[in-house]
């Protein structure tokens, strides 16, 4: 895969080399597409700013294969504590999280950034810092993007595609002049790398104040409650802060950026590739746009009344511990949750079961990254799909590599077939021996994928 800088079309430009739009290029290079990622700054970024990493950030970022390098490099945080006036008012503890990777690991958003973008350049792809976009411009079939590279000369760059991972100030949206609508609030928060001589609890993540020394880095700012309206504007798609910001409380953005970026990136794969319509990008918003105000109120509630979540006792701490941990991120409300109503087991939107079959992880088995059927049951037929879709969507037979039935269990699905997006979300849920018919109708009305006969390049 080449970087198609030196071209001047590209099927998708990245403005903005952040969290978010790292994963947004990762996502798309494990699809086969080597986007063009610009950032204004001179360099990588060098601030720690987003620490928290969250457990289903990490199941994702699994699929890169990268969850072990941040760990390694991680400070394990076991415990967020919250203190008001000396008084320990409640608790989260991260390692009731129920994930492979329970336990928030605190590592600074540089070095995250750094591991991110080390695979992406494994994979083939390149940041170009100093490059600032200017204008985003669409038209029929396609956009143009005018910047300043670094060496102070303006270029312009077309692009099937735009994605404006541009952050809180995000210029692409101001260009498209879309509400980012939401409140201030009035106080000022501070924010400084420094070295800081203290007595740490012994299980939190928040140490009681003492000696700071030497900032080499230090901010005041403000924070807001806001959400862009529309996550898409044709071929233009807005995601992380460009599309949210809230408190930093609970540790959030970075994650819910990264997430939205996986979510677009797969989606966008498919549509850029001509596998799927253009419609299926509208699921990206209809997902997304959701958790991202769960995650404006639950922040909000962690930095304005933390007691009021964490201290009256109406959530017990697992479930605490998950929330915060976005585990329960899901998708069933979703536009391409169409299953029909089980009495138990999961559905369709529902997080895949991070389960190990024969020892090994399930999520390393997605980690070529297409949208797969996973088949349960020795007797369920699926030879139809074979038939419309080859080897498009994978057929994958549960049953021959899970002799225990981890799966099946943890599906609550002895016999059936789901489909496991490339995110590790589930489809499409059809019980009984014959899904076939359920499963293609999916693919082609709720995924907008072109079958075989309809579409020439392999997914
Ligand atoms: C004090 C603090 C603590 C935080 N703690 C956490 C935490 O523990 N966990 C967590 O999940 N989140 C945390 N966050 C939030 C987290 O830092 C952000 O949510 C995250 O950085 C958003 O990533 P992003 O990629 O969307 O945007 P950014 O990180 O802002 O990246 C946007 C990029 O776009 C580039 N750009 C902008 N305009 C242009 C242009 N015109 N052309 C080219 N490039 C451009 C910028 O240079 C920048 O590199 C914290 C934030 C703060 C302030």
């Amino acid at each position: 895969m080449q970087t198609p800088r030196a071209s001047p079309s590209t099927p998708v430009v990245i403005v903005g080399a952040g969290p978010t739009g790292l994963a947004t290029a990762l996502e798309l290079a494990r699809q086969g597409f080597a986007a063009c990622i610009f950032d204004m700054t001179e360099g990588p970024n060098t601030e720690s700013r987003g620490t928290g990493l969250q457990a289903r950030t990490l199941e994702l970022l699994d699929l890169y294969g990268v969850t072990e390098l941040i760990l390694a490099r991680a400070h394990r945080v076991r415990a967020f504590i919250v203190y008001q006036s000396g008084e320990d008012i409640g608790r989260i503890d991260f390692t009731l999280a129920p994930s492979r990777f329970g336990g928030s690991p605190a590592l600074p958003q540089a070095i995250t950034e750094a591991i991110l973008r080390d695979a992406l350049a494994e994979a083939g792809v390149t940041v170009e810092y100093g490059v600032q976009v200017t204008a985003v411009e669409q038209h029929d079939g396609g956009c143009t993007v005018r910047a300043i590279g670094p060496d102070r000369q303006s270029f312009e760059i077309s692009a099937d595609w735009v994605v404006g991972a541009d952050g809180a100030r995000s210029p692409v949206r101001t260009m498209l002049d879309l509400p980012f609508d939401g409140v201030s609030y009035p106080e000022v928060w501070g924010l400084m790398d420094a070295t800081v001589d203290w007595a740490w609890p012994p299980d939190a993540c928040v140490p009681v104040p003492g000696a700071i020394s030497e900032p080499t880095w230090r901010s005041a700012f403000r924070i807001h409650r806001r959400q862009v309206v529309a996550y898409r504007n044709g071929r233009i798609l807005l995601a992380g802060d460009a599309a949210h910001i809230h408190t930093p409380a609970g540790a959030q953005g970075l994650n819910t950026g990264i997430q939205d970026g996986i979510n677009l990136g797969w989606k966008l794969a498919l549509v850029a590739g001509g596998a799927a319509d253009a419609a299926l990008l509208d699921t990206y918003e209809g997902e997304r746009k959701p958790i991202a105000a769960d995650v404006l109120h639950l922040t909000e509630v962690l930095a304005r009344n933390p007691a009021a979540m964490l201290g009256d006792g109406s959530l017990l701490p697992e479930q605490l511990a998950a929330r915060v941990g976005q585990l329960l991120v899901n998708y069933r409300d979703g536009p391409l949750a169409q299953s029909s109503p089980r009495k138990g087991g999961l559905v369709a939107g529902d997080r895949l079961p991070d389960v190990a079959i024969g020892g090994v992880p399930l999520y390393h088995r997605l980690r070529a990254g297409g949208v797969m059927v996973a088949v349960l049951g020795a007797q369920t037929d699926v030879s139809a799909l074979a038939a419309e879709w080859g080897n498009r969507v994978p057929i994958w037979h549960v049953d021959r590599d899970d002799a225990d039935g981890v799966l099946a269990k943890a599906l609550g699905l002895p016999e059936g077939a789901v489909v496991i997006r490339p995110d590790a979300y589930l489809g499409v849920v059809v019980e009984g021996s014959a899904p076939a018919a359920a499963i293609d109708a999916w693919l082609k009305d709720a995924l907008h994928l072109k079958s075989t006969a309809q579409a020439a390049s392999p997914l």
